[in-house]
């Protein structure tokens, strides 16, 4: 029985999120574009939910996070002081026979590329694979009518830069003190050489990140708590323990201006295995130190009841959106034999919180007053969670489709229900059915889906 770590999961999953209205590939009737997805109806509810259990966590749960909402469109000079104009490059080789194009760290290519010997891992060819050539990953575009040098901008490659420059405009109006953090989410772009995987790697893609600013000194007690914290959180979306962990950056990975790094890795299961899904850093005073640089302008904290002023250092929390979605689609997806029955099952087990739909309501049949009755209900529940209502079709098929998408809960109508006004339950998960008096059902279905 295929399960999460089948490898065929990845090519079933992205065939129900399409069949489903989860994700579909971005402008599919012109043939798509490279690695681009579109959510659908269903998909961008529940990466709404995930997006919205982290700005809850984040932003609404404490008192010393504020959040923000910087523009996709930055300064130019914002990506020197970066260091992405400079740095974000990735040395890539061209193979001049099959025109197929390889990042120059490829595993797969055996020999020096630009030698004799080496050999394009796609043609088979020996002898022409170029020489690694650099290749910037920022996205550029023209700010204004005119397309000359000194109106090119970039479509940002990660959310955090507008914090940092922000980061004197939210101190003094939240008069904030630290340690506090600024937090956003929003879309940033990467002309990624070697995306894949569905939505695990895309050009365009969304970050929720969050810098926290630290006395220095402090740094690394924060790194540990944030370490923590956001281990946790990923363990709340029903992640399951044994598929999260870290993973310690080695001197290597390390980022020269970084004091410390983990990634939390989550295991995809098949040919992926353990990837990361959201980095912690310890960045130290190398962003807002550069910004002031950079712009001329201090950027610094003053700490009145100490009379000093000093850079505060950076503890920061990055995770992708999409990456984080496709883990919990991941986490969820299983093929099930149902006991006393022919047919399996397919399930998304999603946690109550991030799934679409928390209940579907359904007339056992269309007659005797069984769908006024489910109308009803639906009516009643709808204002305060999304439902779906269903008549078309065996019991049986619906219920199924429910499974698919991950509705925690099925609430049928039936013969019984209009004599004592009771409706079944049925779960997800376990498949025990319980009758609920239908006056009581909104309270018992807002406790079973806060559990
Ligand atoms: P990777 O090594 O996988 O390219 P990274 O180390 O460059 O990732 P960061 O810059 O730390 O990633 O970005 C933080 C998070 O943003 C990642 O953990 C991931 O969840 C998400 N992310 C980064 N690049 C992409 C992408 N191309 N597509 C989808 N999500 C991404």
């Amino acid at each position: 029985m295929p399960n999460a770590t089948h490898p065929d999961v990845m090519e079933r999953l992205v065939s129900l999120c399409k069949r489903r209205g989860f994700i579909f590939q971005s402008s599919e009737i012109y043939g798509g574009t490279g690695s681009v997805w579109d959510y659908g109806p269903l998909g961008v509810e529940l990466k709404k939910n995930i997006k919205d259990r982290w700005w809850h966590a984040m932003v609404r749960a404490r008192d010393d996070i504020e959040g923000l909402d910087a523009a996709i469109l930055m300064h130019p000079r914002v990506w020197e002081a970066s260091g992405h104009v400079a740095g974000f490059v990735d040395p890539l080789v061209d193979c001049r026979n099959c025109k197929k194009r390889f990042r120059a760290d490829d595993p797969r290519i055996k020999g020096e590329p630009g030698t004799p010997d080496a050999q394009c891992p796609a043609c088979g060819m020996k002898g022409t694979l170029n020489a690694p050539r650099l290749f910037n990953l920022m996205f550029k575009t023209y700010m204004g009518p005119v397309e000359d040098t000194a109106s090119v901008v970039y479509l940002r490659p990660e959310t955090a830069q507008g914090i940092y420059v922000n980061f004197v405009n939210v101190q003094q109006s939240t008069r904030q003190k630290i340690p506090f953090g600024i937090a956003q989410i929003g879309k940033a772009f990467r002309n990624e050489i070697t995306p894949g995987n569905f939505i695990f790697r895309t050009r365009e893609f969304e970050q929720m990140e969050m810098q926290f600013f630290v006395e220095p000194g402090t740094d690394m007690t924060w790194f540990e708590y944030w370490k923590g914290q956001r281990m946790q959180w990923h363990q709340s979306l029903g992640l399951d323990p044994a598929r999260l962990q870290f993973h310690q950056h080695t001197t290597e990975e390390l980022a020269h201006y970084a004091r410390a790094a983990f990634d939390v890795q989550f295991d995809f299961g098949g040919t992926l295995g353990f990837q990361e899904i959201e980095g912690v850093h310890n960045r130290g005073d190398f962003d807002l130190t550069r910004h002031s640089e950079y712009s001329g302008k201090k950027l610094e904290y003053v700490d009145q009841p100490n009379n000093r002023r000093y850079v505060p250092y950076v503890v920061e929390t990055s995770v992708g959106a999409d990456r984080t979605t496709l883990a919990v689609l991941v986490n969820g997806y299983r093929e099930e034999t149902v006991a006393g029955e022919s047919e399996g099952r397919t399930v998304l087990a999603l946690h109550p919180s991030l799934a679409p739909v928390k209940a579907g309501i359904f007339p056992l049949v269309k007659k005797d007053g069984m769908p006024e009755m489910a109308a009803r209900i639906a009516a009643d529940l709808r204002p305060r969670f999304p439902v779906f209502y269903d008549e078309a079709g065996a019991i049986g098929r619906r219920y199924r489709r429910q499974d698919e998408v991950g509705t925690p809960f099925c609430i049928t109508v039936d013969g019984q229900s209009m004599t004592d006004n009771t409706v079944t339950v049925r779960d997800r998960d376990t498949l025990v059915q319980d009758r609920v008096n239908a006056d009581n059902l909104r309270a018992v279905l807002e406790e079973r889906l806060a559990r």
